[in-house]
């Protein structure tokens, strides 16, 4: 091997360290999200920001919020997958009847 294609191999790839490094980094990372997911279900409504309610310009309310319904939270994306999959767990653990 020249030294040219030893430069090349060691700048343009990354090793088997480095990819390990990343798949941990990774897993790491969803674990984390995961982990508050389950701590913390809820995030602010993105309509509302947390309010539960719209307000008119001068500062009544105008009307519940549709999306939360004047809740303010709203469900976070990991969660909801853990809810997917939970439910669907329970249907086929209790023979495909709904509860
Ligand atoms: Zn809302």
């Amino acid at each position: 091997m020249s030294a040219t294609t030893l430069a090349t191999a060691t700048t343009t790839g990354l090793g088997p360290a480095a990819w390990l490094a990343l798949a941990g980094l990774l897993l790491a990372a969803a674990g984390a999200y995961a982990l508050s997911c389950w701590w913390f279900p809820y995030a602010h409504c993105r309509c509302c920001h947390g309010d539960g309610k719209h307000y008119r310009p001068d500062g009544k309310v105008h009307r519940l919020c549709r999306w939360c319904k004047g809740t303010g939270r709203r469900l976070r994306i990991g969660r909801r997958v853990y809810n997917f999959y939970a439910l669907r767990y329970r249907a086929t653990r209790t023979g495909g009847r709904k509860e």
